[in-house]
């Protein structure tokens, strides 16, 4: 076959594919920069989004102070709205706010208008409660677009990813979350035991403590999951960050 004939569909190809991993990859740097990992092995950033969520977010904070756990919640503006005081006690238990967009759309398929919109419109919902704007931003369902980094620029926002999601949205037994939360125990093992684990980066583990369709939902088993995690983590050696607190960028190959 001539080569020239599947030349131009192979590219397109490609460069859809391209695309769909710049939208999607947790780590890829293509459409602007990403942290996905904390960039020390000891470091673990525990992350929870789709809040606040009056059902599980007040058990939530409460179990995090008894672990003397830090973390990042990358907030969704209309519930923000709804639950003002939620929103405050969040931030003064000393865990850090993160914008998650104004109603949780697939950024993919928004326009800039529309991404500026949802950004600024979270943003504003945050800093009316706690006077003063989220630095982090976490993009909903991982998905990115062409104009994200630049937009993510002029609102003073960093994108954060994530290097483990185990899924703790689906229907199953804590058990099974239990079992998917393993790696950053096993990451944590490997990293640590090198010789030289300072280049070796820890992990940003992303949770749902809300559910971006509606407020009170069950997430019973993310709770259930932290309760047999935490005190293991800490006995292995990892300290708990917040974003705040991750100074290097890690970028990984
Ligand atoms: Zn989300």
């Amino acid at each position: 076959m001539d080569p020239w004939l599947i030349a131009p569909s192979a590219l397109v190809a490609g460069a859809a594919a391209m695309t769909a991993y710049g939208a999607v990859n947790p780590r890829s740097q293509l459409f602007g920069p990403v942290i996905s990992g904390t960039g020390a092995a000891k470091k673990l950033a525990l992350t929870f989004d789709d809040g606040p969520n009056p059902a599980i977010t007040p058990k939530l904070l409460e179990l995090l102070a008894k672990h003397k756990a830090p973390a990042t919640f990358f907030l969704v503006g209309k519930f923000v709205r709804e639950c003002p005081a939620l929103v405050k006690e969040i931030a003064a238990q000393g865990h850090v706010l993160g914008n998650h967009t104004e109603t949780h759309p697939n950024l993919f398929f928004c326009g800039p208008r529309e991404t500026r919109e949802e950004l600024q419109r979270c943003t504003e919902a945050i800093e009316q409660i706690v006077w003063a704007r989220p630095r982090w931003f976490r993009p909903p369902f991982g998905f990115r677009s062409p104009w994200l980094g630049e937009i993510l620029l002029q609102q003073g926002l960093t994108n954060v990813t994530w290097s483990l999601i185990p899924g703790d949205w689906r229907r199953k037994p804590a058990n099974w979350l239990i079992e998917r939360m393993k790696p950053v125990a096993a990451h944590a093992h490997a990293n640590l035991s090198k010789k030289n684990s300072s280049f070796a980066s820890g992990d940003i583990l992303c949770l749902h403590d809300g559910d971006y369709t509606h407020l009170n939902a069950d997430r019973e088993i993310t709770l259930r999951a932290l309760e047999y995690w935490l005190p293991r983590w800490r006995d292995l050696g990892l300290e708990f960050v917040t974003m705040s607190e991750i100074v290097r960028k890690a970028v990984e190959p």
